[in-house]
């Protein structure tokens, strides 16, 4: 039959199936088990290094600090020989010596005292009320015995009330003695262990001589010799808080030197035990031990638990094909599973794993919303690595990926697991802080940062250690969204950065008018060139004899979409720092150049005098820059005065000498600004091909306030004379100085008596007295009617002036004028 047949053939094909599907699966279960545990021991290796590598440096800052205490102590003693028990003790309560190292239990003044000092040491030793000694304490030599000479703590602060060695305690009796002993002679510190009953210590001691300097020679330290800072510290306290974060290592911590060594040890390590010995500094070792995972499929619970599960998979799997012969409720479960997948990657970051910018902002959220709740207050704090970007350049992606997730793990170490740890991006993280006393813990939290980062990365044995440092910028406190109190930590961060580096700031609300404003203008600055914000005000130059105009220097404004005119002193210095004066500057010349070509086609004859900064002279760029706006403008480049301040000149006086050089051979002039507040001398000045010099403002205040200060104009005067320049004083606003100028023989002035900065139609139709372009019917009602002779009448100061009457601003002469620049700038000053 048939039939029978093909059902039979069909079952077959069935158990064929099934069996290959679970033989796959055992496969892959048997396999991928293999493959955790490999990755386990990989990571248990890569975490056991780099917590053996977290506790040496702990260990090795911790002696550091020891060092600090043992420097200060002895500047102590060497400033007051025979300073009092009571003396030392309160100078120790006002360094907070204890409070600041928790695993010091005594520390203070060891001296000799020879044989014969012996009975009148031991009488002052016992009755000392300041160390909680009374004549009833017993002075019990120990070990006893008669020597020439012995060695007792003289000064002493006490953790707890009792000292751990006995009063009359020999330090430089038996073996010990040696080496404390020696140390006297050579000048080093010696570390002793010194036991009294089932309480080990561990004894620095480090020899001072008078006027706190080691002598060359043996003699001379003998002589000079004062006695020992000495420092006893609880080992075990020691070692426990270096393993606070590490409960699965064992370390001993090892000091070896001449014959002498020492030990101690935080517990016996297991047998199998990996070891790590890293050297911390002097004759300090420590040594880490710690089990790794056990090898193989069969010792690792996770591998083994991988394995059953993906057997019990395998068989389910088959059977479920079996009954339901169709893949659907397999399809489902990996939907979920993707999903869930795809719910991680999108919150996280893929190379350090933590949250994202969004998922920290979701954080916030919840946070702020709580602390209201409770009335408890939130913080955050952006940390950022201090010049990554260069690290970056230099060492290559992959080690900047090694070191931002070997960052994220400090993070995690230091800052344990309440705190939220997110990565917004680049090199930049933030921490959330909950907690009911937060004035204070942020910075703490901050300091360990600081510290903890700047302990060096070492990648690998073969590679030198990587030393970092990051700033950090902390708030405290509620915010309407989380996006401000990002952007308040933000503000503290960038202070951290522009005052140094390798620093906590905290956000403060007197940064919402100083920190903050920059931080936003810097920001806004990034896109005011393309969306046309900037513009030019041109300020008159008159020649002083007549009141002439001679010529216009160009002034920069940016029209801030919100807040109105910017005044350049505002946000040159942030064009600067970020480099965009470059691009800004070719603006600046095109622009003026531009402006003044089309003033020369209607008849102006007067020159346009720009201002190039520091900046743009630091590149061959700016002949270039120069060169194109004359030549795209057509202005002839006689008519081009480049300004350039004196203390530009004087920073790099050779690049700056051989720059201006390059412009001067263009046809231009070159005009030193704001002169007399830098260096002002003749030797330097005759090495610039400059034409004009620009005295400086504040000399012009001066002028009218003391003889002297009309002596130091009258100088500057001579010095651009001797040196046929045409001298221009900047800043005249009265009349009287135009008096006096004039008998100073100055040749230009510029100033708010005759004219501020103004709009160049201002300009144009007040000063230059150009007819508007296209018709003369466009003039604004009021305005001058047109000048019969237009080349002549153009450089026609306010006639009032020449008396003496002259009012500020020469556009007043045309009172409908629209507002100038000049009005707008003084609001803002003021
Ligand atoms: P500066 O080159 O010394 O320009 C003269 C400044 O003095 C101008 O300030 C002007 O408004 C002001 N001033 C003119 N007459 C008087 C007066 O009688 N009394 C007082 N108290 N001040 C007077 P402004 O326009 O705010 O410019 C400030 C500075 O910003 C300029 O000083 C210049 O160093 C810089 N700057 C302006 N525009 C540019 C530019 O396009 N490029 C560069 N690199 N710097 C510029
Ligand atoms: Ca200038
Ligand atoms: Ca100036």
């Amino acid at each position: 039959m048939a039939f029978p047949g093909r059902l039979r053939g069909r079952r077959a094909s069935w158990i064929v199936g099934w069996a290959l599907l679970v033989a796959l699966g055992v496969a892959g279960s048997l396999f991928g088990a293999e493959a955790v545990a490999h990755h386990r021991q990989q990571k248990a290796r890569q975490s056991f290094a780099q917590s053996s590598a977290d506790v040496a440096s702990l260990l090795r800052l911790a002696i550091q600090h020891e060092q600090d205490l043992v420097v200060s102590a002895g500047g102590f003693v060497v400033a007051d020989p025979g300073a009092s028990d009571g003396a030392f003790i309160r100078w120790a309560d006002a360094v907070h010596a204890l409070p600041r190292y928790p695993e010091l239990s005594a520390f203070g003044e060891s001296v000799v005292v020879p044989a014969a000092s012996l009975a009148a040491f031991a009488s002052r030793a016992v009755a000392r009320p300041e160390v909680g000694l009374s004549g009833g304490d017993v002075f019990r030599l120990t070990p006893p015995g008669n020597r020439a000479l012995y060695c007792f703590s003289k000064l002493e602060q006490l953790r707890s009330g009792r000292a751990s060695l006995p009063l009359g305690y020999d330090y430089c009796a038996g073996r010990q003695g040696v080496s404390v002993l020696a140390s006297r002679d050579s000048g080093q510190a010696a570390s002793v262990a010194m036991r009294v009953g089932r309480v080990s210590s561990l004894v620095v001691e480090t020899p001072l001589y008078r006027g706190g300097v080691v002598p060359a020679t043996i003699a001379a330290r003998r002589v000079a010799f004062l006695g020992w800072i000495d420092l006893t510290l609880a080992p075990g306290v020691l070692l426990r808080s270096a393993l606070a974060n590490h409960p699965g290592l064992v370390i001993s911590l090892r000091y070896a030197r001449g014959g002498s060594s020492l030990a101690f040890s935080s517990g016996r390590p297991p047998a199998a035990a990996d070891r790590v010995v890293t050297n911390i500094g002097g004759e300090w070792t420590v040594e880490a031990a710690g089990s790794l995972a056990g090898a193989g499929v069969l010792g690792d619970p996770d591998a083994l638990a991988l394995l059953a599960a993906g057997l019990a998979l395998s068989v389910s799997l088959g059977l479920l094909m079996l009954i339901l012969g169709s893949g659907r409720r397999r399809a489902v479960a990996l939907v979920s599973q993707k999903t869930e997948e795809l719910r991680h990657q999108a919150l996280h970051d893929p190379l350090t794993g933590l949250p994202n910018r969004a998922l920290v902002l979701d954080r916030i959220d919840r946070l702020l919303a709580r602390n209201r709740r409770n009335g408890t207050v939130a913080g955050a704090m952006y940390v950022d690595l201090d010049d990554f970007k260069n690290l970056n350049d230099t060492l290559g992606h992959a080690v900047g990926d090694q070191l931002l997730i070997a960052i994220a793990a400090r993070l995690h170490i230091a800052l344990r697991n309440a705190d939220t740890i997110g990565r917004l991006g680049g090199d930049e993280f933030v921490i959330l802080i909950e907690g009911d006393d937060l004035e204070a813990t942020p910075t703490l939290v901050a300091e360990r940062l600081l510290e903890v980062m700047r302990q060096p990365f070492e990648f690998a044995p073969t590679t030198a250690p990587l030393v970092i440092t990051v700033s950090i910028g902390i708030v405290v406190g509620d915010r309407a969204t989380p996006d401000e109190l990002l952007r308040d930590a933000g503000v503290a961060l960038t202070l951290a950065k522009s005052g140094g580096k390798n620093r906590a700031e905290v956000f403060g609300e007197e940064m919402n008018t100083a920190a903050r404003q920059r931080y936003e203008l810097e920001f806004d600055l990034r896109r005011a060139l393309e969306d046309h914000q900037f513009r030019l005000v041109y300020q008159p130059i008159y020649q002083l004899d007549d009141l002439t105009v001679v010529g216009v220097e160009a002034l920069l404004r940016w029209d801030h979409p919100t807040i109105g005119v910017v005044q350049p002193n505002e946000f040159i210095p942030l064009l600067e720092s970020n480099g965009q004066i470059l691009q800004v500057g070719r603006w600046v010349l095109c622009e003026g150049c531009r402006q003044m070509a089309l003033w020369h086609a209607q008849g102006s004859d007067v020159t346009l005098s720009v201002n190039v900064s520091g900046r743009q002279l630091e590149s061959d760029a700016v002949v270039d820059d120069v060169r194109a706006a004359l030549e795209l403008s057509g202005l002839p480049p006689s008519m081009l005065i480049v300004e350039v301040t004196e203390t530009v000149l004087m920073r790099d006086t050779e690049t700056a000498s051989r720059r201006l050089v390059d412009l001067k051979s263009l046809g231009i002039h070159l005009a030193v600004d704001d002169f007399g507040t830098g260096y002002s001398s003749l030797a330097y000045l005759q090495r610039f091909p400059v034409d004009c010099l620009k005295i400086d403002r504040a000399f012009t205040r001066a002028m009218g306030e003391s003889r002297a200060s009309r002596a130091l104009i009258r100088t500057l005067v001579q010095l651009g004379r001797n040196l046929e320049l045409t001298i221009l004083v900047e800043g005249v606003e009265t009349t009287e100085q135009v008096d006096r100028l004039r008998g100073e023989h100055v040749d230009q002035v510029q100033g708010f008596l005759m004219a501020g900065p103004l709009d160049p139609d201002v300009l144009a139709s007040s000063i230059l007295q150009l007819e508007p372009e296209g018709a003369a019917g466009s003039r604004r009602p009021g305005s001058r009617p047109p000048s019969p002779q237009p080349v002549a009448a153009s450089s026609r100061a306010n006639p009032a002036l020449g008396r003496g009457l002259g009012r500020r601003g020469g556009q007043s002469s045309d009172p409908s004028a629209p507002t100038d620049d000049q009005g707008s700038a003084r609001k803002r000053d003021g």
